[in-house]
């Protein structure tokens, strides 16, 4: 089939990629005119595992090209996807401007029917924007055009997104109940057949429970990790180990051990618009969700509960101390920091005078563009901090060690070694991934998230 991908992020390229090596023909469109030409020079714009070697496979087969040539795009797709970016606005709701002009282009070139597949996360009634948007550029150039908008939110993780994509746990398909909405289902369910050959994977639904489907699923995983971080908050003071609890609750089918995890908050490009932009639906729908409003309030004030910790081991005054970062991406095997953990925590320890030698195995790039955005207007704090490309280089002469982001090569160190380079052996775990007891024996000073010996 002939598919068309607007956008080229962490989803657009996922799926494009994945939908080449199945055999399809997709073309790919971004505004971005250097990540196309990154992309078209066989490089790759971000870091997400084996999805260099499938671009390269299909880009050499002729099945997956790249353009900035928004008509081209669209004229080449009986499919287009919209996989732009829907990025918090000031009040929390979900920008939809990103989309809409998407929508625009479509309305502008499409000339024969057209499924337009909502891929970017939408809230509900969005599919309706865009089809009235479409509409609208169809009617201003006379053209009759058929077209459906289905919505088919994506629920894949980053750093795991091509198994996500290739074996998913449900494809959830939005359409109308309709003509054309019928024919866009059956050229969907076309589509995604390859996926669906062990068993039926796909849910059909309508197009607002599709839409809605999304943000339930990433408010009920935000509020499991908020859940358990309060827990874990608790479990120190009464003197309970959080992990012990952990596995205690989920060995319990209806709850399950998954997303269990106490630690510094979670981040990413997802759950913290998500949760915004689900809270803000239901306020314009003259509704609170109370639950949500505690889940987020919750993840603010877990980010700073390391510098809490260390505050309350060093004191308020952090000039002329160091620390060392381990991780700075939102999570293992991705570069993605927006919204990352690491932001407010090295930011609080630089406000307190600290100086910070940070690493991370794949973030380092996009970590420097953000501590640059972030610390724009406080040129001496962005001053004292440091981004190494060495694990241990970050710990030497550090006053502690911190440790934000669960990278497998962080999980077994040298203890002994880092106790000797380290100034202080300290060490702040925000992920729990130290037994206190190995700690102890190298003579490291441990302080993790909710469990025994945490200050
Ligand atoms: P991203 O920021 O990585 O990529 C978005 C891309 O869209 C960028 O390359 C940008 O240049 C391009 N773009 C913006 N406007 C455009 C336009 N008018 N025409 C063409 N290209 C345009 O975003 P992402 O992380 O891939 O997320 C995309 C959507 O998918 C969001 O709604 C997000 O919530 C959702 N989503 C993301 C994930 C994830 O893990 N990243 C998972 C599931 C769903």
């Amino acid at each position: 089939m002939n598919v068309t991908i607007i956008g080229c992020g962490y989803v657009g390229l996922v799926t494009g990629a994945c939908l080449a090596d199945i055999g399809n023909d997709v073309c790919c469109y971004d505004v971005d005119a250097n990540r196309i030409a990154t992309l078209e020079q066989g490089g790759m714009p971000i870091h997400e595992p084996g999805l260099r070697e499938i671009v390269a496979r299909n880009r050499g087969a002729g099945r997956l090209t790249f353009t900035t040539q928004v008509r081209a795009a669209i004229e080449h797709g009986d499919i287009v996807f919209i996989a732009v970016g829907t990025p918090s606005g000031e009040d929390g709701s979900a920008d939809l401007q990103y989309v809409l002009a998407a929508a625009q282009e479509i309305g502008r070139y499409m000339a024969r029917f057209t499924v337009v597949v909502d891929k970017s996360t939408v809230p509900v009634g969005t599919a309706e924007r865009v089809r009235a948007t479409i509409a609208e550029q169809l009617a201003l150039r006379g053209s009759d055009a058929l077209f459906s908008v289905v919505s088919n939110p994506e629920f894949l993780k980053e750093g795991a997104a091509i198994d996500d994509f290739t074996r998913p746990e449900r494809i959830v398909l939005g359409c109308d109940d309709d003509a054309l909405g019928e024919r866009a289902r059956e050229l969907m369910k076309r589509l995604y057949a390859p996926f669906n050959r062990n068993h039926e994977r796909t849910l059909h639904m309508d197009v607002r429970s599709a839409e809605f489907t999304k943000y339930a699923a990433n408010a009920m995983l935000a509020t499991r990790i908020s859940f358990m971080n309060e827990l874990a908050n608790l479990a120190e003071r009464v003197g309970a180990d959080i992990d012990a609890v952990r596995r205690g609750i989920g060995s319990d089918s209806r709850i399950g051990y998954h997303f269990l995890y106490a630690g510094c908050g979670y981040g990413g490009s997802c759950f913290p618009k998500d949760v915004h932009a689900l809270m803000r639906t239901a306020h314009e729908n003259e509704q609170e969700l109370r639950i949500l409003q505690a889940v987020s309030a919750v993840n603010a004030a877990q980010k700073q509960v390391l510098a809490r910790k260390i505050v309350a081991r060093f004191g308020d005054d952090l000039n002329g101390r160091s620390f060392g970062v381990w991780g700075l991406a939102f999570k293992p095997e991705t570069d993605d920091m927006r919204e990352a953990p690491s932001r407010v925590l090295i930011a609080t320890l630089l406000e307190h005078g600290a100086r910070v030698a940070a690493y991370d195995p794949v973030a380092l790039e996009e970590a420097k563009r953000a501590f640059a955005a972030d610390l724009d207007s406080k040129p001496e704090a962005l001053s004292r901090l440091t981004l190494v490309d060495d694990q241990m280089e970050a710990a030497k002469g550090a006053d502690a060690l911190v440790v934000l982001t669960e990278w497998k090569a962080f999980k077994s160190p040298d203890f002994a070694g880092l106790a000797r380079v380290l100034k202080h052996p300290i060490v702040f775990d925000g992920r729990n991934l130290y037994e206190p007891l190995a700690l102890a024996e190298a003579g490291i000073e441990y302080h993790s998230i909710g469990r025994p010996g945490a200050s």
